[in-house]
């Protein structure tokens, strides 16, 4: 598995007002949206592209251009929503399938209450938009769901991951001969007993949404 955490002065920068408490709603969203461009930049390094040969106004041209099967975007609701207009300005051919998925509170075992993805993802390069790695409980299930549609390439973009979270996804594909690639802002300490991320910035879905 390969794990990237994307050091960067502007990405450093916005992290810290997206973690201080002080910064509301409309300002969170905006923030996130700029950070999931920046690290869109970097979890799309391995995007599948193909030759094609166009005519520029003087001579023809070999370049590339994004391979077919399109690649799809997955937001994991709620949460992961606020993230997908970052990743669609920077791939806005890539297809969107969304996972609505909620952890117990209590438990911390995520169950999955939507499922609007492609049946068949055989050969499929998948992005998966979730905010917070924490227990890695959901991020697990959510790849192992696409893997198990036969997507062969699955990049979870996060912005905060805890290393238990971490070490969770690392375990559990290890050992499965597919690429999976975690790309996040930053590392964070640990978990509180609650399963957030310490320091983090708190429900980064009531953050962008509010509580509801
Ligand atoms: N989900 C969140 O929104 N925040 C955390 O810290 C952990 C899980």
């Amino acid at each position: 598995m390969r794990t990237l955490i994307v050091d960067h002065p502007l990405i450093n920068h916005k992290m810290t007002l997206l973690r201080d408490k002080e910064t509301q709603s409309p300002t969170f969203a905006s923030l996130v949206d700029e950070l999931v461009m920046l690290l869109a930049y970097e979890a799309t390094r391995g995007i599948r592209t193909a030759q094609i040969e166009v005519e520029t106004p003087l001579a023809p041209y070999k370049g590339d251009h994004l391979a077919r099967p399109k690649p799809l975007v997955v937001p994991i609701l709620r949460a992961g929503l606020g993230m997908l207009e970052g990743i669609r300005r920077l791939v806005p051919t890539a297809e969107v399938g969304f996972l609505g998925m909620v952890r117990d509170e209590e438990s911390l075992i995520a169950h999955t209450y939507a499922d609007r993805l492609p049946d068949d993802l055989t050969g499929r390069q998948v992005f998966l938009l979730d905010p917070m790695l924490a227990t890695g409980g959901t991020l697990e299930v959510a790849i192992e769901l696409l893997l198990d549609r036969g997507a062969d390439d699955v990049t979870a973009i996060c912005l905060l991951a805890a290393p238990e979270g971490l070490a969770r996804i690392e375990q559990a594909f290890a050992d499965k001969d597919v690429a999976v690639s975690i790309v996040c802002a930053g590392l964070d300490v640990r978990l509180n007993e609650h399963g957030y991320i310490l320091p983090g910035l708190g429900d980064a879905g009531d953050r962008l949404y509010g509580v509801v």
